[in-house]
């Protein structure tokens, strides 16, 4: 039997022969020991995911080159690991083992099709781009998953969504059309600029939030929306959770839908606003920041003022609503920059999802088994849509007590009918987690569905199932 050593001379072997044909047909090809930063993504290293050592970094420039990296892979049974913008969270494009990351960066074309409200656009268009583009078109595209260097491949690879998913939904919901490229090479085109289409399993959905494992999508039809004309802010302290969420809870029946509704921990305020140097008006231990869009400044105005009305009944002293463009801006960077200020003190990022109504009771079930086990938690998140980003701080020996905590959490959160990811995916961090969220027969529904798309196993291998 060959030896490991063996094994990784002979794929070094493959990889130079594959780099040298990739290279005369004109495809860019370089050795990660010449640009390391592909190895990684926003991944916290505490979390310990490696990169391969012997790597092969390809810039394709269309669905044609795309088509060629992966017939030859196939035929040399050599894993690719596709990548977008590396913003994720959960070690989705790391290259876990020797083998081809397939960087999308050069598929970089977009058509604004305004009668459609639609873009075509390859899978490199970054949200910063797309959002400009179909701004000059008069347009928006509303999801906004953070971070703007995150590619249209990515968000849809991860099914994105972010702080305005809860009235205008996740990636998924702007998804029309489809172009991938199989492991076999073969080129699918899903969809189309259709509002409407029941022709079959709906393959397309199943590719978006599939984080590479099943193809590589090159070019995608998004869906546009007519732009935001204006908004409102507004902030409130509470003195518990539970006020913030009853108030929450208040605030949807009362039919406003807000473009966000998020919860943010004293603590985590702080931290925004020392990274931005910003202030945050009267904050509490429990604050709500209420967006709310709308046709004119009647129209905010009157929706502010009844979220008002109802944060204050449901214990709030006071509310602050920001009309200005300024203000507005100062208090979404406090609120975008926490993460930023915490990178260097968090184990982990966790995105955990639960109903709406029981964050309360999920963050203090959290909370209080964090304590025994002597962690800290830094709370904010998506109070509208139930996805709650717990920030576990680092301690002492935090590297063997953090399995059982995450554990815990992750089984409070199935315990209250809630999912272990809402947003960053599944990865390789929360690979063991996936099997303990869902049943036998659905984790095997899903290791058949990777078989059925990529039977060789090449497509981002070790993310999500085996
Ligand atoms: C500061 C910060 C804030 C964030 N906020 C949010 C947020 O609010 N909501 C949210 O959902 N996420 C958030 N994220 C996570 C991240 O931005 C998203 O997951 C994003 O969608 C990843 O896009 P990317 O292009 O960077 O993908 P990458 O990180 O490059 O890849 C992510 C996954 O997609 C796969 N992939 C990439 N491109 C393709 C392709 N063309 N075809 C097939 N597979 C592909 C990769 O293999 C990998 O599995 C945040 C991240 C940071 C750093």
């Amino acid at each position: 039997m060959m030896d490991n050593s063996g094994k990784r001379e002979i794929i070094k072997e493959k990889l130079e022969k594959i780099a040298e044909k990739l290279s005369k047909s004109g495809i860019e090809v370089y050795n990660a020991r010449d640009q390391p930063s592909y190895l990684y993504d926003e991944t916290p290293p505490t979390l310990g995911v490696k990169a391969a050592e012997n790597v092969l970094i390809v810039k394709p420039k269309s669905t044609h080159e795309i088509s060629q990296i992966l017939k030859l892979a196939g035929e040399q049974k050599i894993p690719v690991f596709p990548r977008g913008g590396g913003t994720g969270l959960s070690g989705g494009a790391v290259p876990t083992s020797d083998g081809i990351v397939l960087s999308t960066e050069k598929l970089k074309w977009i058509e604004i099709d305004v009668e459609n409200f639609c873009a075509v656009c390859g899978a490199g268009i970054t949200l910063r781009e797309l959002i400009s583009e179909a701004e000059k078109n008069g347009l928006s595209f509303p999801p906004h998953p953070g971070d703007e260097s995150a590619t249209v491949g990515g968000m849809i690879a991860t099914n994105a969504g972010g702080v305005r998913a809860m009235k205008y939904g996740v990636m998924r919901n702007y998804v029309l059309g489809l172009e991938a490229v199989l492991a076999s090479g073969d080129v699918i085109r899903l969809g189309g600029k259709l509002i409407k289409n029941n022709a079959g399993y709906n393959l397309m959905h199943l590719l978006i939030g599939s984080e590479g494992t099943l193809a590589v999508v090159s070019e995608a039809i998004i869906r546009l929306l007519p732009p935001f004309k204006r908004t409102a802010t507004v902030a409130i302290p509470f003195e518990s959770i539970e006020g913030a969420i009853e108030a929450v809870v208040e605030i949807l029946k009362d039919g406003i839908i807000p473009l966000a509704l998020e919860y943010v921990e004293r603590k985590a305020l702080e931290i925004g606003e020392k990274v931005s140097g910003k202030r945050w008006p009267p904050k509490d231990e429990a604050n709500l920041m209420v967006i709310v869009d709308g046709r004119d400044e009647d129209e905010v105005v009157s929706m502010a003022e009844r979220i008002e009305e109802i944060c204050l009944k449901k214990g709030a002293k006071n509310a602050y609503i920001a009309m200005g463009a300024k203000e507005q801006r100062d208090l979404l960077e406090v609120r975008s920059l926490i993460y930023e200020g915490m990178k260097d003190l968090v184990v982990e990022v966790l995105d955990v999802s639960v109903p709406p109504a029981k964050i309360p009771e999920y963050i203090k079930r959290c909370n209080s088994e964090a304590e025994k086990m002597g962690f800290q938690i830094v709370n904010y998140g998506h109070a509208g849509d139930g996805n709650i980003h717990q920030h576990p701080l680092k301690v002492e020996d935090w590297e063997s007590k953090y399995p059982k905590l995450k554990k815990t959490f992750f089984r409070i959160a199935k315990e209250l009918g809630g999912s272990i990811t809402g947003e960053h995916g599944v990865g390789i961090v929360k690979k063991s987690d996936l099997k303990e969220q869902v049943s036998e027969v659905e984790y095997e529904l899903m290791r058949r569905v990777k078989q059925a798309f990529d039977p060789e196993g090449i497509l981002n291998p070790g993310k999500i199932v085996d």
